[in-house]
């Protein structure tokens, strides 16, 4: 597991960090792991400079390319899920955006994959991986929509764009229980689901979790 370095980047007072996990326990996230995790994390340099006096907001914030960093409730929200059945080895992610949630990820499982389909993010991402000293993320440019198959199977599969429909190659990139934790659907009517896989059938359960709002999860590639 990777643990940040963060000397050099507590800019940002102990106080406003506390503030944020203080509003995520009274929302309901209550693994103590996960709270410390985005205690640690400095999410303001996963912004740009005109941004990152409001990093420690629970709030969505603009990354360009018309993208957006998650807000930490949801970032919290997925990743506790993830982790309720048991400590976790592989995850795919498929969405690195500004790179936050596999930061936080990466502080939690043995080793994060995480896929972009926009080469500029990606490039700004790896290089915030390499300054945290973060070396359990392994990236792709590529379209997630697939998932990423060289790597085997996941125990873990989180989606940070919505599709409107689950696709077939994430639920058959899961490990034996496996868990998928995926925004599905269009505009203002995505669902936050949990998809487990059962045992080492091809069958699966599926959980309403929450409704949530994420960027559409769009096909292959862009520069
Ligand atoms: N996890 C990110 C959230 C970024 S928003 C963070 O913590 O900042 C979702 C991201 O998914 C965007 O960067 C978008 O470009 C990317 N995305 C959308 N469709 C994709 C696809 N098919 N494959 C890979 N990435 C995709």
């Amino acid at each position: 597991m990777g643990s940040v370095d963060f000397d050099g980047v507590g800019m940002t007072s102990q106080r406003t960090r506390g503030r944020l996990v203080q509003r995520l326990k009274d929302q309901g996230i209550t693994d103590q792991k996960v709270l410390d995790v985005i205690r640690v994390t400095p999410r303001h340099l996963f912004l740009d400079e005109a941004l990152s006096h409001r990093a420690y907001e629970d709030t969505a914030l603009p990354i360009g390319h018309a993208q957006t960093i998650s807000q930490p409730y949801i970032v919290a929200l997925m990743t506790q899920i993830l982790l309720s059945r048991g400590p976790l080895k592989r995850v795919l992610e498929i969405g690195t955006g500004s790179g936050y949630q596999a930061a936080i990820l990466a502080q939690l499982v043995d080793e994060v994959y995480s896929v972009e389909r926009i080469k500029p993010l990606l490039i700004k991402a790896r290089s915030l991986f390499r300054q945290l000293r973060l070396r359990n993320i392994i990236t792709s440019h590529s379209d997630g929509g697939v998932g990423w198959s060289e790597n085997g199977l996941y125990d873990g599969i989180i989606a940070t764009a919505a599709p409107e429909q689950v696709p077939d190659e994430l639920l058959y990139q899961l490990a034996p229980d496996g868990l998928l934790v995926i925004p599905v659907g269009t505009g203002e009517q995505q669902e936050l689901r949990l998809i487990s896989r059962q045992g080492d059938t091809y069958k699966f359960e599926e959980e309403v979790i929450e409704r949530v709002r994420f960027v559409p999860l769009l096909g292959g590639t862009s520069r």
